[in-house]
């Protein structure tokens, strides 16, 4: 990148009054005199951060946003590789089910001068949007703890809206002050090749084919539902539950059971008490949890860490539970929790956990978590998704959908 285009990006919009003449000026002169290889300096004792053009014209919130992160010293864009990367849909981080229902039943041309005529006015929170509150404030305490390490979160917004809707979704972005830098417009194609490209660590999508797509290329994938209820959740502690089979570990218990049942399946899983089981589709995203919780072992605030993982599974902890606690340190990870529900419903015990997203392979666990008003999430892997899903005169998930 040229240094002509560093200085491009200061030239900040006619209206940004606020910030004229208090940062810009600052700014702007450390730009004309900073190497162009060089991304960060300090300028009156503050670390400044500098940042390409956005590809449309940034509105101006967005630009004052810009330069009081950059006063502040907040922002830190980790590179893909080094970061646990969560790609987010807009409709998982915003609820957008009006304007959904616009472009169902009134098509794309109705649904595209809605969003417009509405740009100013930004989206209610969806599914996804505490998780990502939470997982905005592990990073705040990470950077705290480690200014120049780029082991962090980054949240990359996944979505295949037509530009039209971009400026609409920085307005929501802005209002709502979410640290989210990464667009990814796909303009309808698939996103699995981004997904990829971003090293992706999780993709939560609203859209049940995208996810589907994203788990048989052999990535931690996700679709949001909204809860029954709002549950107030922690805003300083990050909380994930899994479900073990079919989700951590691999569902090929789940078929002894579906194929022998339960006696067969307590036998097979007492006599195969030491063999690990496979991985599952989101064992990934908890080891970069570990990963992340370990730094804060590191600095002594094992009591007080951000992060805290739960398993919930369906398992008994005298029987079958042992093979999973076993699995789990065979790998050299752990729950902070392990509960054994011995088959009763897991809504109620996440009721009480209240984590920002709960994830399981089947439906019944996350329709039963989502009711009692837990963000839950379907991981569309192993045996279960070939039974049928009910006909319950739920919308038809197989027409293409606007993430
Ligand atoms: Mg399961």
């Amino acid at each position: 990148m040229s240094s002509i285009k560093r200085l491009k990006i200061l030239e900040a919009p006619a209206d940004t009054k606020q910030t004229r003449g208090l940062d810009v000026v600052t700014v702007t002169a450390f730009a004309a005199v900073m190497p162009p290889e060089n991304k960060h300096g300090q300028v009156g004792g503050k670390r400044l951060i500098l940042h390409p053009l956005l590809g449309n014209k940034s509105t101006s919130s967005l630009w004052e946003r810009r330069i009081m992160q950059a006063k502040i010293g907040k922002e830190n864009l980790p590179k893909p590789q080094n970061a646990i990367t969560i790609a987010v849909s807009s409709r998982a981080l915003f609820n957008m089910d009006l304007e959904q229902d616009i472009y169902e039943q009134q098509g794309m041309e109705d649904y595209l001068n809605y969003q417009i005529q509405h740009e100013m006015e930004p989206f209610a929170p969806g599914p996804a949007f505490p998780f990502i509150k939470a997982v905005e404030a592990v990073n705040t305490r990470l950077r705290e703890l480690y200014p120049d390490s780029e082991e962090l979160f980054d949240v990359v917004l996944m979505t295949s809206n037509h530009a039209h809707v971009g400026l609409r979704l920085i307005n929501s972005i802005n209002h709502h002050q979410l640290f989210l830098e990464r667009f990814c417009m796909t303009g309808g194609n698939s996103p699995i090749g981004y997904l990829k490209a971003y090293h992706t660590n999780l993709y939560l999508s609203a859209d049940s084919l995208k996810v589907r797509e994203a788990i048989e290329a052999g990535i931690a994938a996700a679709t949001v539902f909204s809860p029954g209820k709002i549950t107030e959740v922690p805003e300083t502690q990050l909380r994930v539950a899994f479900d073990g089979d079919a989700v951590l570990f691999s569902d090929e218990s789940e078929r002894i059971y579906k194929a022998h049942g339960l006696d067969k399946f307590f036998e097979h899983e007492k006599a195969h008490e030491n063999k690990p089981l496979d991985h599952g589709p989101l064992k990934g995203f908890l080891e970069a949890l570990g990963k992340l919780q370990q730094k804060f072992y590191a600095k002594g605030q094992r009591l007080d860490c951000p992060i805290r993982t739960y398993l919930v599974t369906a398992r008994s902890a005298a029987s079958s539970g042992t093979r999973a606690l076993k699995t789990l340190r065979s790998w050299g990870l752990e729950t902070d929790e392990a509960l054994f529900l011995a088959g009763a419903p897991k809504g109620p015990m996440l009721e009480k956990i209240r984590p920002h997203i709960f994830f399981d392979d089947q439906m019944f666990h996350v329709e039963g978590a989502a009711e009692l008003g837990t963000v839950a999430a379907h991981v569309p892997y192993g045996i279960a998704q070939k039974i049928p899903p009910k006909k319950d005169g739920k919308k038809d998930t197989s027409a293409r959908q606007l993430e």
